[in-house]
């Protein structure tokens, strides 16, 4: 069983618990009380929850089944169960338990929620997405703070790509949230504007999508996307120096990921006749950050064109040394190397430098569900997180005074 689905398990397990409270307040009101003490004694409920935290579903749907039946079929028991047949799979008959509490009479408010809440992750699971988007919505209207609906429903609406409901969705969860939460929120509020800049990018409108990307800017200096795109945009209606602005932007905002703008920012220079801005750009970033092998890369590849491939495997070796998993580099090694005739003591060099290295195909990584991908993804196409890939890297085969 999957970190998944005992994930998945908990929040079953926090409806229940948030039906609990609202049950709290029903037997205050009409002396109910007893069936739920009477479902907590039974040894079945004790046997049960167990068996959930040892991730073992059919003997907890046993258990809980007799405990339901011991207390007079109580709501939180059913929603549960009804929770684990979808955790199993088995979506139809969690849809029918579901279902079977909505005819209950005197459903208070929030049961009633809590209800339509696991019915509509029941429809998100089979793929009934407009009765999943129904349910999350009526929850919402029931209970319009409930952070699972609104958060559920923001996924759907990313999952359609609409993602000016996804925002709007998202912009509730912000309100919601206590303030050391709301950095979190923002920066995701920031790749939804950005989603909706090339949205309009897309439909030709350069003007709304340019107002976008700078939104998203606005609301994370650091969004990188943005950056890329606002350039991107710029670039393709003429303003070269406009797209320049914001690609050095991205360099100053993220030096980590000013990568991602080398190639634009070498040819935007090269088209304005200013041959060695890019190398300077390179050397300045080389020695702000010695263990920036990117930067070395790029800088190897622009002078291994303008004949000086000593200096460029220079800097490539330097490179290897630092992340010597970067298919990349080994190419851009074995590029230069033809161009020098593969001079023997260089390729001895080389075959010393990879003697230790593993070698990564795919080093992106989603934190959330391990989904792998050669590049870096801003939303996880598996779990569809928000900036969750991380580069995976060995470290250095060598320390980093081999620099030195
Ligand atoms: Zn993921």
């Amino acid at each position: 069983m999957g970190p998944l689905t005992t994930i998945s398990i908990l929040v079953a397990l926090l409806a229940g618990l948030a039906a609990g409270k609202a049950w709290e307040r029903y037997k205050l009101r009409d002396g109910r009380w007893i069936d739920r003490r009477r479902a907590r004694e039974s040894p079945h409920y004790m046997l049960g929850l167990n068996f959930l935290v040892a991730d073992q579903i059919d003997p907890a749907i046993e258990e809980l089944s007799k405990a339901a039946e011991a207390a007079g079929d109580a709501l939180e028991i059913h929603l549960i169960l009804g929770n684990l047949y979808r955790e199993k799979g088995q979506v139809g008959r969690a849809i029918q338990e579901h279902q079977a509490l909505l005819q209950r009479p005197h459903l208070r408010k929030l049961e009633h929620a809590n209800v339509l809440l696991c019915l509509g992750l029941d429809y998100k699971q089979g793929g009934f997405v407009d009765r999943a988007m129904e349910a999350f919505t009526e929850v919402l209207r029931l209970d319009p703070g409930n952070a699972y609906a609104l958060a559920n429903l923001e996924k759907l609406y990313e999952e359609q790509h609409q993602w000016s409901d996804a925002y709007a969705t998202r912009q509730k969860l912000v309100a919601a949230a206590p303030e050391t939460e709301k950095p979190r929120h923002q920066r995701i509020l920031a790749f939804l504007e950005d989603a909706l800049g090339e949205e309009a990018r897309k439909r030709g409108d350069h003007a709304a999508a340019a107002v976008r990307f700078d939104a998203a800017i606005e609301l994370d200096p650091a969004n990188t996307p943005a950056y890329l795109n606002l350039g991107d945009t710029r670039y393709e209606r003429g303003d070269a120096a406009g797209a320049i602005a914001a690609w050095e932007a991205l360099v100053s905002a993220a030096p980590d990921r000013a990568y991602l703008a080398f190639s634009r920012l070498e040819t935007a220079y090269a088209t304005g006749g200013d041959s060695g801005r890019f190398p300077a750009m390179c050397r300045r970033l080389i020695h702000e950050n010695p263990q920036e092998w990117r930067a070395r890369l790029a800088l190897a590849r622009h002078l291994s064109t303008r004949q000086a491939p000593e200096e460029a495997l220079e800097l490539l070796f330097e490179a290897l040394v630092i992340n010597p998993h970067a298919l990349a580099l080994h190419q851009a090694i074995w590029e230069t190397l033809s161009i020098r005739d593969f001079a023997q003591p260089l390729v001895v060099r080389y075959i010393d430098l990879t003697r230790a290295s593993v070698f990564y195909l795919d080093p992106h990584v989603c934190v959330r569900c391990r989904y792998r991908s050669t590049e870096l993804l801003w939303h996880c196409p598996h779990c569809h997180e928000w900036d969750s890939f991380v580069e995976e890297r060995i470290a250095p085969a060598k320390n980093d005074d081999a620099l030195a």
